[in-house]
């Protein structure tokens, strides 16, 4: 039995660098989720367009799971939920906004009757379970995000999510620094905080000074004016919205997660001044000069709205010599060959490529280290734990909280992290892993069919198909097909074949007698006849029939 005073953190994603966060409190007997994102893959996972913490290590318990509450709409803290809850089968938590986000994507999923969702409001307290729990609202780059505070027999826990310092955020108010003192002054055992760009230094820029930058831009630009930016990020969407205004431009969107988070905006009463976006089929019949689109892509994904205008094959929108293209947006890691790749088709058609190193169009929704020393400065915590960036984000943040005596626990995930005001220690180690979306379903990302699948990429596959009588002797003559790695012609397929033939007829007869055992020292021979020469280890397989 667990002593019902326990507390543990466990991050099950989000260091690293991909982030998709998923984190676990246990208090006593009862566990607490707190987010549930995807990752997008780099190079490194061609195969993968969309990556999931692998959730085994709390599906098993998911008995003890009484909650999980979501800190903010965005892709890495909610985009999993819709395809592992029916692994975790808890209520979720979240603000109106987050909510109407991910009751679309549930909706979209087929889940939407099962999955319970209780909305709290910014800022508001509740319970879930044996947790005592209350929201902080925070400014980031998208609406209601929030700061979740765990009131715990140990002490109390405060998790940032995603925040930064904004005194004029444009949409939702300012970061709410009284409740961060008020915290300070009560006294908090840690603060489980966003590492993503504590790396810059001094004060946050502000949305403000964007909404100057790019209307004071816009205004100068002749021809068609696309933009670029997170759907999510609302304040941007009504910063671009009301520059398009000021520049007598009207808005059209493209794309259909902006279509989506446009809906979701409205139902929850942003973007109230902001009159209705053109579709992109009504875009068309809008002079160049009075038209303003704002469209998805800014981080070069293949399918995207914008990668396909770059190459002039968008079902219904084209743009051209002297028109213009913002990126509001920066290219998130991994993601760099193929914004530039789709940048360059941009430019090579005679389009004007405008990004944050021209002007001030886009500023970061996450703490820089100004930000990050002056909320430690307020809520003085005694510990802090990094979470959400890479090791050497980690590793920043954990040297801001040591100059002002605050001890830095650094953790992997999987890390099963005990808090006690006299220690916090690492205990054990929970299971971790990647799923990939592939098609409708998940997989292990170091699994067989994907281990097999990225073999087959690299060196193809070699497939023997033979047929043998009831004692196992050889019927008429084996096949060997080769695809990715030899044509039918290839003399090469007529050598192996016939060498396959040969290694099959030398297999000792006591092998012969059961499939299993048959079959893999046909593998073996099917390996012996490719040989060394394409100096390749391609994948093998064989077909067995007994006829
Ligand atoms: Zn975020």
């Amino acid at each position: 039995m667990n002593d019902m005073t326990d507390l543990e953190f466990l991050p099950l994603g989000g260091t690293g660098e991909i982030g998709m966060n998923l984190n676990l409190y246990r208090q006593g007997e009862s566990w607490l989720a707190v987010d549930c994102g995807i990752g997008f893959s780099g190079n490194d996972t061609p195969e993968a367009e969309i990556l999931l913490p692998d959730p085994v290590f709390i599906a098993e318990r998911r008995k003890a799971l009484v909650g999980l509450v979501i800190t903010h709409a965005h892709e890495d803290h909610l985009g999993a939920v819709a395809h592992l809850w029916p692994q975790l089968g808890c209520p979720v938590y979240a603000t109106p906004f987050a909510a109407a986000v991910l009751r679309r994507k549930l909706g979209e999923a087929q889940l939407l009757q099962q999955v319970p969702i209780h909305t709290i409001p910014p800022g508001g307290a509740f319970r879930v379970g044996d947790f005592d729990l209350s929201f902080i609202p925070v400014t980031h780059s998208v609406p209601e995000a929030q700061a979740l505070v765990l009131r715990t027999p140990q002490g109390i826990v405060v998790h940032t999510g995603d925040w930064k310092f904004d005194p004029e955020p444009q949409v939702g108010p300012p970061t709410d620094i009284a409740a961060f003192e008020a915290l300070g002054r009560e006294g908090v055992l840690a603060m489980v905080c966003d590492s993503t760009n504590v790396r810059t230094e001094g004060p946050s820029a502000s949305e403000a000074d964007v909404r100057r930058e790019i209307t004071k831009l816009i205004a100068t630009l002749e021809g068609r004016v696309a933009v670029t930016c997170f759907a999510s990020n609302v304040a941007r969407v009504e910063t671009i919205a009301k520059a398009a205004r000021a520049a007598n431009r009207v808005v059209a969107v493209v794309g259909r997660s902006l279509r989506n988070l446009e809906v979701a905006a409205r139902e929850c009463g942003y973007l109230a001044d902001i009159p209705p976006f053109l579709s992109e089929q009504e875009a068309n019949s809008v002079p160049d000069n009075q038209l303003l689109l704002i469209v998805t892509g800014s981080q070069g994904e293949p399918r995207s709205a914008l990668s396909r205008i770059a190459v002039d094959t968008h079902p219904n929108i084209s743009l051209g010599e002297g028109d213009n293209v913002i990126y509001s947006s920066r290219m998130i890691p991994g993601n760099e060959q193929a914004v530039i790749q789709v940048q360059d088709n941009l430019t090579r058609r005679g389009i004007n490529v405008i990004t944050d190193r021209d002007h001030l169009v886009h500023v970061s929704g996450h703490a820089t280290g100004g930000d990050v020393r002056r909320l430690y400065e307020m809520v003085r915590p005694k510990y802090l734990v990094p979470v959400h960036g890479e090791w050497r984000h980690l590793t920043a943040n954990a040297a801001i909280a040591q100059e002002l005596d605050i001890a830095p626990v650094l953790l992997e995930d999987g890390d099963i992290l005990s808090m006690k005001e006299s220690a916090f220690e690492v205990v054990d180690t929970a299971p971790t892993g990647r799923l990939v979306l592939d098609g409708g379903r998940l997989l292990q990302m170091n699994g067989g069919v994907l281990s097999a699948r990225r073999r087959m990429l690299f060196n193809g596959i070699v497939l023997g198909s033979f047929a043998v009588d009831e004692e196992g002797y050889l019927i008429g003559d084996p096949k060997v097909s080769a695809p990715g790695l030899l044509d039918a012609e290839d003399p090469e397929t007529a050598r192996v074949t016939e060498e396959f033939g040969n290694a099959l007829d030398e297999i000792p007869d006591e092998l012969r007698e059961n499939d299993v055992t048959f079959r893999d020292a046909a593998k073996t021979a099917l390996r012996r006849a490719l040989g060394r020469k394409l100096q390749k280890r391609p994948l093998v397989d064989v077909h067995l029939l007994r006829v």
